[in-house]
């Protein structure tokens, strides 16, 4: 019998719920992600942001094998120099990009090439909100024209997912509906 051996996916997309923002996570943080967190009134918009940034800290974490809280992340905006841009880690070629939307959270990875995930609800039109998370995406992977944008399927209803990559680009999703294993390590 012949296997085919596939190479390892370059992009990697995790998809969690906000019931997975557990408080601990916060220890995590590094003292200007811990700003930001403190500088949203609502629980929801923190729950959001903590989620988004440990599960970004995680993924690098085992990609590069440091710990979470270790793993030097630099968000400066590249408009106006705010803690608020693209996640990125200095010295590292990972492509980073998270999107939030209602109750979902989805951060994805790419270890060659360029990647953007989008996330929305649908509040009218399913096909508005698909055309817009494509667009979405497509923007957040720097919208080279070599792209590929498609949607994924995801297990709660109400949400869409769009991801762009470069078009040999290979995809795995990861989704939990009951726990990240966030805090296990
Ligand atoms: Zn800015």
């Amino acid at each position: 019998m012949v296997v085919d051996n596939p190479a390892p996916p370059s992009v990697r997309i995790w998809v969690a719920t906000l019931t997975q923002a557990d408080l601990r996570l916060r220890r995590w943080l590094d003292p200007r992600e811990m700003g930001r967190f403190l500088s949203y009134e609502s629980p929801a918009d923190r729950a959001r942001f903590l989620l988004g940034a440990a599960m970004l800290r995680s993924a690098v974490g085992q990609q590069v094998g440091m710990r979470p809280e270790d793993v030097p992340v630099d968000r400066e905006c590249e408009s106006c120099g705010a803690w608020h841009g693209r996640p990125r880690v200095p010295g590292s070629s990972l492509h980073l990009s998270v999107s939030h939307a209602g109750l979902l959270v989805a951060v994805a990875m790419a270890t060659a090439g360029a990647v953007g995930i989008d996330v929305e609800r649908i509040r009218s039109s399913p096909a508005a909100a698909e055309s817009w998370t494509h667009h979405e995406a497509r923007f957040k992977a720097g919208g080279g024209e070599d792209l590929l944008v498609h949607s994924l399927p995801l297990p709660w209803p109400g949400h869409l997912m769009a991801v762009a990559h470069p078009k040999n680009g290979t995809v795995k999703v990861s989704t939990s509906r009951q726990r990240l294993d966030l805090l296990e390590r």
